[in-house]
C-alpha cells in the first residue's frame, strides 16, 4: 500500500490535474496557466516562461542561473593580478638564476615544457586566492599580472630567449587554466 501511495504522489506532481484549481501567473495575476517553473515551481504564463535545456523556467530563475556563473567580487581581479605578479616574477627570477638559458636549445625546450605547467599552477593559485569565484576577466588579470612581474624580472636579470619562452608559455598556461569552462 505504501508503494502505490507514493506513486500517486509522484503522478500528482508531474501531471497537475484541473481538480487542483486553476493556476494564475505569478507576475500576470489575471492570466490562467498550467505551466510551472521547474526550478521554483511557481505558476507562470507563456509570456513569462523561458525555454531552457532543462525545461521551462521563469525569467527570475534564468537570470539567477546566469548571474551565478560569474561570482567574482570587485577586488578579485586585483588579487589575481597580484598573485600573478608575485608568482610569475618569482618563477622567472628562479628560471633566470638557474641559468637554463646557457644550455641553448635544451634550455629552450625546458622553458617550453615547464612554462605552461608553472603557468597552470599560477592560474590555479589565482583561482584559489579568490575563493574559486569565477570572473569574466580572471584570465586577463592573472595573465597580465604574470606578464608584468615577468617582464620586470627579465628587465632586472637580463633578457634572453629561454626566459622569454618561459614567460610566454607561463602566461598562456595561466590563461588556459582560467578561461571559462576549464574548471
Ligand atoms: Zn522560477
Ligand atoms: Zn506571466
Amino acid at each position: 500500500m505504501k508503494i502505490s501511495s507514493s506513486e500517486n504522489h509522484l503522478a500528482d506532481k508531474s501531471n497537475p490535474s484541473p481538480d487542483n484549481g486553476t493556476l494564475f501567473c505569478t507576475v500576470h495575476t489575471g492570466v490562467a496557466t498550467s505551466l510551472r517553473c521547474n526550478k521554483c515551481n511557481r505558476p507562470m504564463c507563456t509570456a513569462c516562461a523561458v525555454r531552457t535545456p532543462v525545461g521551462y523556467r521563469c525569467k527570475e530563475c534564468v537570470r539567477g542561473q546566469r548571474e551565478k556563473f560569474y561570482t567574482a567580487q570587485s577586488l578579485d581581479p586585483l588579487l589575481q593580478a597580484g598573485v600573478g605578479f608575485v608568482l610569475g616574477g618569482m618563477a622567472v627570477t628562479l628560471f633566470s638564476l638557474l641559468r637554463l638559458g646557457d644550455l641553448g636549445f635544451i634550455g629552450w625546450l625546458i622553458a617550453f615544457w615547464i612554462g605552461s605547467t608553472v603557468g597552470a599552477f599560477i592560474g590555479d593559485m589565482a583561482h584559489r586566492v579568490v575563493g574559486k569565484r569565477r570572473g569574466k576577466y580572471s584570465y586577463l588579470a592573472a595573465g597580465g599580472g604574470i606578464a608584468f612581474g615577468a617582464v620586470l624580472s627579465l628587465f632586472l636579470f637580463g633578457l634572453s630567449l629561454a626566459p622569454l619562452i618561459f614567460v610566454v608559455m607561463m602566461v598562456s598556461g595561466a590563461v588556459g587554466r582560467l578561461r571559462l569552462g576549464r574548471h
